[in-house]
């Protein structure tokens, strides 16, 4: 991979109004035009750079748009008030009612109740499969089927998708191939692998500070016009538009996103190599243990490492349970959902952030009650949070203390 993405990013110019080193941010909903004409021809989609009312554009939208298209290397970007308003989209603009989706069957859980659950009312279904198997992803796939959707890196169970190889499948079908890529921003280009539509949950890495939610689709110009179209956009008329002051904050932000990736890589990395030594059930596509380790290393940007999530499996959730409220107490990160903050996130995604799927399909999955989702935060001494958080484990009898094996 030679595409430098960080490169791009941090090239990308705009000055405020006043030279200001960032961008002035837009305050107004909407915006006036010298002649009623112009303003015809606004509505109609065929002036550039024109600007109608902020629910369709904004110009804080249109810089971080530009900004998350360098990043993935697509033609162009939208900006949405989240990630679920990002993907909502995207489903509604590629599928009428009766019609079918194939999807992974590991992804975040409100994806999954949007298909499953939400999207009953339009009478779409959705096959969910094992993405890395391309043989079911094939055959699952029928005349009714508007795309493929999955996420590069999965949430929770971190499987790694062939993004290569899923893209010549629906290429052969002639259909999108749509990738989520909210767990390995510059990890993964999901663009240039193939992918046509890239989304992404702004709210977790690329944010990086957890105070806001946001979301962007990727993908071409056709594409992401359509989404905007005031007759028939799905974009513009679910109306989940980001507000200039909060696209202007992630913007200023995105700008350190390379170290801070390169970061959270090398932190995850080190806990994974620990963890697996002392005989824990740890899930890194870094780990040569990993299923996906392969793919991953064939797809990714090796500079920026495998990503900063992990799981453990502790073994039941009342270990889980225990040993999260200890490492918080501990000050080692924080009890909660999301990912891709400073500090250390931890959560059971079978009860939080995939309680969306019912228990049986979780067993089936591998998704277990003891698993523990590490968001890996930008700790300066990796070592210390490491031995403070196997004295934890040695506290719940997780694991057996050095001490009590002589
Ligand atoms: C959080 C998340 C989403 C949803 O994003 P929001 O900004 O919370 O709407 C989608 N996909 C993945 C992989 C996520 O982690």
């Amino acid at each position: 991979m030679d595409y430098k993405a960080s490169e791009n990013i941090q090239d990308l110019q705009y000055f405020g109004e006043f030279g200001g080193v960032n961008p002035s941010i837009s305050d107004s909903s909407t915006y006036t035009f010298l002649s009623a004409k112009t303003m015809f021809d606004t509505f109609e989609g065929n002036t550039e750079g024109c600007y109608l009312y902020s629910r369709h554009s904004s110009p804080s939208n249109l810089y971080l748009g530009e900004a998350m298209a360098q990043l993935e290397g697509t033609e162009s970007a939208n900006i949405y008030a989240s990630g679920m308003g990002a993907i909502s989209s995207v489903i509604f603009q590629l599928c009428n009612a009766n019609e079918h989706i194939v999807c992974s069957r590991t992804i975040y859980g409100g994806t999954y109740a949007f298909l499953k659950n939400f999207l009953k009312k339009f009478n779409i279904s959705t096959s969910f499969v094992d993405i890395t198997d391309l043989d079911i992803v094939e055959r699952s796939i029928t005349s009714k089927t508007k795309m493929i959707y999955c996420e590069a890196v999965s949430n929770p169970l971190l499987e790694v998708a062939d993004i290569q190889s899923l893209s010549k499948l629906a290429k052969k079908h002639g259909i999108p191939l749509v990738v989520d890529n909210t767990f390995s921003p510059l990890n993964i280009n999901a663009a240039k692998l193939g992918a046509d539509i890239v989304v992404h949950s702004l709210t977790k890495f690329i944010n990086g500070s957890s105070d806001c939610v946001a979301g962007a689709v990727c993908a071409s110009t056709d594409f992401c016009l359509s989404l905007k179209d005031v007759n028939d956009g799905a974009g513009m008329l679910l109306g989940s538009t980001l507000d200039s002051v909060r696209a202007a904050s992630i913007l200023k932000n995105m700008r350190t996103l390379h170290i801070r990736i390169k970061k959270h890589s090398e932190n995850a990395h080190y806990l994974a190599e620990q963890f697996e030594k002392d005989g824990l059930k740890v899930v890194y596509p870094g780990l040569e243990s990993h299923p996906g380790h392969k793919t991953m290393k064939a797809q990714m940007n090796a500079e920026y490492g495998f990503g900063g999530l992990i799981t453990l499996d502790v073994g039941s959730l009342d270990n889980a349970n225990a040993l999260m409220e200890l490492m918080q107490k501990e000050k080692l990160g924080y009890l909660a959902v999301s990912l891709g903050f400073y500090k250390t996130l931890f959560s059971a995604p079978g009860t939080s952030t995939s309680s969306e799927i019912p228990l049986e399909e979780q067993e089936e999955l591998g998704l277990s009650q003891g698993l523990i989702r590490f968001s890996i935060g930008l700790d300066n001494d990796i070592q210390k949070t490491y031995e403070a958080m196997k004295c934890c484990m040695e506290k719940l009898g997780i694991l057996k203390s050095d001490a009590a094996l002589v």
